[in-house]
């Protein structure tokens, strides 16, 4: 009696040898590209021996985690401190209506080990900054399928850290593939920490978008968009129709889209939806599930050619994938410079421009739009000096005064050094102030 027979009826019967038929042959064929050693027994071996670590089980990370164990990978952590709901149901195909309320991490581990013989899924529902050095130390690959740049932020620092401290142990250089969508939109990019361009030399790439300007909106709309903003901040003001917006209420938005409608027609201009007015003025970007399955695909690939060196991978000439399918396909592969003044892996400060006359107050806010920056909560010092610190409470009370009083007035000098932290961010800032001329 064969294996298949003795199965019970309904079971998946998977012939494993046929299975990674391909995926081996690929791995024991060397091609022009090769790395010569890439398919001896020992590193054959090494490959098997392998402990990646995912982080984030969403969206991108379902698609990471299948195509990882889909790539023979067998030892797998994944974190993610999110519960499943009910909307995420379309794209994160490892749930099922059965498991909302419970951890992704753990039931997208589940799932994937009972689908992928051989594989071992380590769940831990839990934020990244739970973790400490040690943790991260014990893996060879780390792969981001992140929604927050934040986060993304706060891995990069951490990788680029274990890299510098373990200076000339290879090991210590954790490669990071961060995997990203918005929309039709998306990247896959490879880092090196502290040998190419990290996150934060990046950050430029996740500026926030721009507003549209108001008097685009009040006078010469030139999209859908610019119509539904000028019903929810201009027409909504004038008319009044409700006591307050309420951009849960079907009526409310039902009334911002007639008004929105109007508009463009007036215009001559197509493309006003009610799910567009609803979008739009939640600021909500649509979730596309094709778009975290291509850019999930470059991210495992990357993945797998770093694994096995059966191919060149991004990372040392070109890091940095976009992707866009907005207007048909479009794809873009460039290499992005590392940045000598990076506040986490470059040393050098970088300038900062001041007006003298503004308020140390002023200053500070400027911090959280500045690209490179980005600061919700910053503190400040200069040589010697604290100028205000957020925390602890007794010391913020202390250096409170100061936000009150101009560069000038606190005695602050051009080309000062200052050094600026945020609770967000494991790192510091380092600038130097270059005075604005004022006429
Ligand atoms: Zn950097």
């Amino acid at each position: 009696m064969s294996a298949a027979t003795q199965t019970a009826p309904g079971a998946r019967v998977v012939n494993e040898e046929a299975r990674w038929k391909y995926l081996d042959h690929i791995r024991r064929t060397p091609g022009p590209f090769t790395d010569p050693d890439a398919t001896s027994e020992e590193f054959l071996a090494q490959f098997e021996k392998m402990k990646v670590l995912v982080i984030g089980a969403g969206g991108l990370g379902c698609e990471i985690l299948k195509n990882l164990a889909m790539s023979k990978f067998k030892t797998i952590h994944v974190i993610d401190m999110d519960t499943i709901d009910i909307s995420n149901l379309n794209r994160q195909f490892l749930f099922r209506s059965s498991d909302v309320g419970k951890y992704k991490a753990e039931v997208a581990a589940r799932f994937v080990e009972n689908r992928v013989k051989g594989v071992s899924i380590t769940p831990h529902n839990k934020k990244i900054q739970d973790f400490d050095e040690t943790f991260y130390k014990q893996f060879q690959l780390v792969i981001c399928g992140l929604d927050s740049v934040e986060a993304r932020r706060w891995i990069n620092a951490m990788l680029v850290s274990i890299a510098e401290e373990g200076e000339d142990d290879p090991d210590s250089i954790k490669p990071l593939i961060d995997g990203g969508t918005e929309g039709f939109k998306g990247q896959s990019r490879v880092i090196f920490p502290s040998i190419t361009s990290c996150i934060e030399c990046q950050l430029d790439m996740h500026a926030p978008r721009a507003a549209v300007p108001l008097c685009t909106i009040a006078s010469i709309p030139r999209q859908p968009e610019h119509c539904i903003e000028w019903a929810h901040i201009i027409a909504w003001e004038e008319e009044k129709p409700f006591p307050s917006l309420d951009k849960d209420d079907p009526e409310h938005v039902t009334w911002l889209y007639e008004k929105a409608l109007a508009r463009a027609q007036e215009f001559g201009i197509q493309g006003v939806t009610y799910s567009l007015t609803q979008g739009t003025i939640k600021n909500i970007i649509p979730a596309i599930a094709s778009t975290n399955a291509i850019i999930a695909a470059s991210c495992c690939n990357e993945a797998f050619k770093i694994a096995t060196n059966s191919a060149p991978c991004l990372g040392f000439e070109n890091n940095y994938m976009m992707y866009s399918g907005n207007d048909s396909i479009y794809t873009y592969t460039f290499k992005h410079e590392r940045r000598d003044d990076c506040p986490v892996c470059g040393r050098k400060a970088r300038p900062l421009e001041v007006d003298p006359k503004s308020t140390l107050q002023e200053l500070l806010d400027s911090f959280a739009v500045r690209p490179e920056a980005q600061l919700k909560k910053p503190s400040i010092r200069a040589e010697g000096r604290t100028l205000y610190m957020q925390f602890p409470p007794g010391l913020e009370e202390q250096t409170r005064p100061n936000l009150g009083k101009t560069i000038t007035e606190l005695g602050l000098i051009d080309g000062q050094q200052v050094v600026v932290t945020d609770p967000a961010f494991p790192l510091e800032f380092n600038y130097f102030f270059r005075f604005k001329k004022t006429y």
